[in-house]
This record gives C-alpha cells, sequence and structure tokens, in this order.
C-alpha cells in the first residue's frame, strides 16, 4: 500500500524545503522528494559556494591595495584546494543541518528521482507514495551549446568541483554567472576571457550598470570580446584548449573553457504526460499566480517555472503556497515586481524596478532620471580606484520611484533597505526627506540631484 501525505515537495531546494516546512508548520504531513544533498542549487552549486569565493576574491583585491593604507605585508600565496576544502566543510554542514531539521519537523525525506504516475501518486525508487498536494520545485541545470568539443568545457557545476585554479580561463557568456565567475577567477589571479556572442554583457540590465561593470572589468585585466561565434573546442595532448571562432578567432593554452550561457528547467524526468500536466517547449511548468499548474492540487515554484530564477523568490513562493494551502489566507501569493537583486560581480551590482530603457518604454516623458557616478572615498586613498555609479528612475509628478540601479563598493549590503522604501511606493521625495548617514556611498542615494 502506497503511503499518504498531505504534501510531497519535488525537489530538496529552496523551493521545496520552504514549502514542506511551512506546511508542517500547521500540522500537515509533508514529504521532500531529493535525488542529491538537500538545499538545492543555491546551496551546493549555486549562492552559497559562489559568495564564499567572492569572499575570497574580495580578500585578495583588499590584500593587493592594502599599501595605500599604510600596511606593509607580503602575500605568500593561496591555498585554492584548502579554500575549497572548507567550502565544501561548511556546505556539508548545511546540508547535514537540513537532514535534521526535516527530521525535527517531522518532515520525511525520500532519497531518490521522484516520478507522476498521475496527479495525486509519486514513485520513488520503485515505492509508491500519495499525496492531497504534490509541489513541482526540481529546479534547473546550466545548458552547454551545440558547438563540436562543447563536452570539453565545464559548468558552473564545474567550476564548483574545480579542486585546483586554473590559471588562463575562457567564459562564455554574458549574464549573471559569467560575469560572476569572472571577476572572482581575475581577481584571484587567473588569465580571464570573456567571450559574449553579442554586444555587451548584461544585455537586460540599465545601460549605466553594464557600461560601469564593463569598463570596471577591463580595468581590472578581464579580456572581453564581444560578437563571437564559437566554431569548435580541441583538446591538446597536453590537457589544453584550444577555442576557435567562426571569424577566425583563436585561443590557445586554455585550462578550462565555462560555459555560462543560461540554464533549463530539469523537468523532463519527472515524467509529467502521466498526470497531464502542461509544459512549454523549454521544459518550464506554466503556472498562475497563485503557483498552480494546469491540473488542481499540482503547483510548481521556483527555477522550473521560469519566473525570476532567484532562490528567495522560491523560498517566498513556497512559504506562501504554504500559507495559501493550509492557513486560511486563500489570497497568499508571491507579487512578482519589484524583486531585488544582486550581482555578486567585481564589484557588486544591485538592481530593483525598471531599467531606464524600459521606463522610458512604458511611460514615456513622464520619466524623470537622477544619477550620480563617483570614486568611493574607500578608493580615494589607493593608486586604482573602483567607480561607483547609481540611478533613479522615477515617474510622474510625484516622482515615485520605480527603478533603483546600484554598481560599486557595498551595493549588495545597500539595497536591501531601500528595495523595502520602493517597494512601499517611495517617491524621490521620501529619498530626500530622509537624513543621510555620512560617510557612506548609500548616502548619494538620498542626495541626487
Ligand atoms: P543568464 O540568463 O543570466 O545569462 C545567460 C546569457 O548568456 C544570455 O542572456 C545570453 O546573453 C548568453 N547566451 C545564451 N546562449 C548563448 C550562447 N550559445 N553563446 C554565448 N552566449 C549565450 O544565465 P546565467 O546562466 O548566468 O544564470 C541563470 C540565472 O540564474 C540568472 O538569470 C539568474 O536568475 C540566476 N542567478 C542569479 C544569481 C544571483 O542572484 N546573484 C547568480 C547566478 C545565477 P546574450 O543574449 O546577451 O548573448
Amino acid at each position: 500500500m502506497s503511503k499518504h501525505f498531505d504534501l510531497i515537495a519535488l525537489g530538496g531546494g529552496s523551493g521545496g524545503l520552504s514549502v514542506a516546512e511551512k506546511a508542517a508548520s500547521y500540522g500537515k504531513k509533508c514529504a521532500v522528494v531529493e535525488p542529491d544533498r538537500l538545499g538545492g542549487t543555491c546551496v551546493n552549486r549555486g549562492c552559497v559556494p559562489k559568495k564564499v569565493m567572492w569572499n575570497a576574491a574580495n580578500i585578495n583585491h583588499f590584500m593587493q591595495i592594502a599599501s595605500s593604507y599604510g600596511f606593509d605585508i607580503e602575500k605568500k600565496g593561496f591555498d585554492w584546494t584548502a579554500l575549497v576544502s572548507k567550502r565544501e566543510e561548511y556546505i556539508k554542514n548545511i546540508n547535514d543541518w537540513y537532514i535534521n531539521y526535516l527530521a525535527d519537523s517531522d518532515i520525511e525525506h525520500i532519497s531518490g528521482v521522484g516520478k507522476f504516475i498521475d496527479k495525486n501518486t509519486i514513485e520513488v525508487n520503485g515505492e509508491r507514495y500519495t499525496a492531497d498536494h504534490i509541489v513541482i520545485s526540481v529546479g534547473g541545470e546550466p545548458t552547454v551549446p551545440e558547438v563540436q568539443g562543447a563536452e570539453l568545457g565545464i559548468t558552473s557545476d564545474g567550476f564548483f568541483e574545480l579542486t585546483q585554479q586554473p590559471k588562463r580561463v575562457v567564459i562564455v557568456g554574458s549574464g549573471y554567472i559569467a560575469v560572476e565567475i569572472a571577476g572572482v577567477l581575475n581577481t584571484l589571479g587567473s588569465e580571464v576571457t570573456l567571450l559574449l556572442r553579442g554586444q555587451h554583457i548584461l544585455g537586460r540590465f540599465d545601460a549605466l550598470i553594464r557600461e560601469t561593470l564593463t569598463e570596471e572589468m577591463i580595468n581590472s585585466g578581464i579580456n572581453i570580446l564581444s560578437c563571437i561565434s564559437l566554431d569548435s573546442i580541441t583538446k591538446t595532448d597536453s590537457g589544453q584548449l584550444t577555442i576557435k571562432g567562426a571569424k577566425g578567432h583563436h585561443i590557445t593554452d586554455v585550462d578550462s573553457l565555462i560555459w555560462a550561457i543560461g540554464r533549463r528547467p530539469v523537468s523532463d524526468k519527472l515524467n509529467l504526460s502521466a498526470a497531464d500536466i502542461n509544459v512549454d517547449k523549454q521544459g518550464y511548468i506554466p503556472t498562475d499566480e497563485f503557483q498552480n499548474t494546469n491540473q488542481p492540487g499540482v503547483y510548481a515554484i521556483g527555477d522550473v517555472t521560469g519566473q525570476a530564477a532567484l532562490t528567495p523568490v522560491a523560498i517566498a513562493a513556497g512559504r506562501r503556497l504554504g500559507d495559501r494551502l493550509f492557513g486560511g489566507q486563500p489570497d497568499r501569493k508571491v507579487d512578482y515586481s519589484n524583486i531585488p537583486s544582486v550581482v555578486f560581480s567585481h564589484p557588486p551590482i544591485a538592481t530593483i524596478g525598471l531599467t531606464e530603457g524600459e521606463a522610458r518604454k512604458k511611460h514615456g516623458d513622464a520619466v524623470k532620471i537622477y544619477q550620480t557616478r563617483f570614486t568611493p572615498m574607500f578608493y580615494s586613498l589607493t593608486e586604482h580606484d573602483q567607480k561607483t555609479a547609481m540611478k533613479l528612475v522615477t515617474v510622474g509628478a510625484h516622482e515615485k520611484i520605480i527603478g533603483c540601479h546600484i554598481i560599486g563598493q557595498a551595493a549588495d549590503e545597500m539595497m536591501q533597505g531601500f528595495a523595502v522604501a520602493i517597494k512601499m511606493g517611495a517617491t524621490k521625495k521620501d529619498f530626500d526627506d530622509t537624513i543621510a548617514i555620512h560617510p557612506t556611498s548609500g548616502e548619494e542615494l538620498v542626495t541626487m540631484r
């Protein structure tokens, strides 16, 4: 006989764990099905290990400029292997914490790949489990292009498996992952080339941010090549890669080629057709605003839905779904507008709302822009500086803030509080009426003319 639950989450990442945790808090009997380590992409091969590497890169950056502040330090080396080992130990602790947490919360942890048998039944390792509610939260995985020799490259997953620092690296892509990995490796001393198929990095970001980061990346030594179409990748007997572009570009002696060209949902192993669950051409599972799929009792949250592929969004969707299904809050849902996000580039980027281009398209001449670009005080003593740039996008006579874009030191920590204000409908006057905190970079956001 199959075991019955109130809710089964397929996928033990940010979304699945959150919805199960919330449902269990209402006394519901829940299970999480996960073939891999608990925590999903974010914990195991995304945000968490990435932030550790970004922190390490920042330490190197500070050591490089410490002499400007009077320090006489000698760097004797950097042990990538030791860092990776400490990082993985930290992640293992998080994995173990989740195992204990599920046990303490009476949430069953089913280890394996779950497949639909029908809309209320899942099969894992030959065992069947039924539930009134099934939440699909299986996430995504990096994509690899169809180029001859593409398998010689690695993805962000492989980047986190590197036990030695690659000296000469080529990264293909222009999005979050490409610029983050490029920044980390370059700051840690690797020679980095970034290959773009188009003209720009971060195509969906505000032009001020994109242009400032491009400038900073080039100034810091990253080689950015645009409009490159790849022809083939080959490996020499000594294990080095040669990357050939269609227009005669030729990069040799590459230790590591990293594909960072986007991610795809991993919905194909779920046997969705057995439960008549709709899936689009790319494999994303469409939902309405309440995370309902076309099949009553089946929901999808997180990266598998193709909406705002960010950990906190999956967590919010999971928690709100739990509140809606079991907490007597029938209207509870995620508001997908004004989602703040940070790119952990060097320097970091923080953004919320519409870019200037999007705002002008939507509101025309009602848009007014405030922007600034400066060298933060921290770099006023150093030989090499790193710029900060900020833009506020406002609309209408009251100058409601509908976009805020920051690049520069501490942008990552600056945005969260401003995001609350913007989400609440703050105007430029509200910003102006807020007393500045001096001396900080953040104060520029409330003193812009
Ligand atoms: P992104 O969607 O951010 O960027 C991928 C880009 O790569 C595309 O936009 C495209 O840009 C380019 N590209 C696509 N195909 C090719 C190709 N064949 N050759 C060369 N370039 C190509 O994807 P990522 O993989 O960087 O990240 C996936 C998602 O994960 C992000 O969108 C984000 O939601 C999330 N993420 C969030 C992070 C954070 O919050 N800090 C960190 C990492 C990931 P173009 O069209 O301009 O060529």
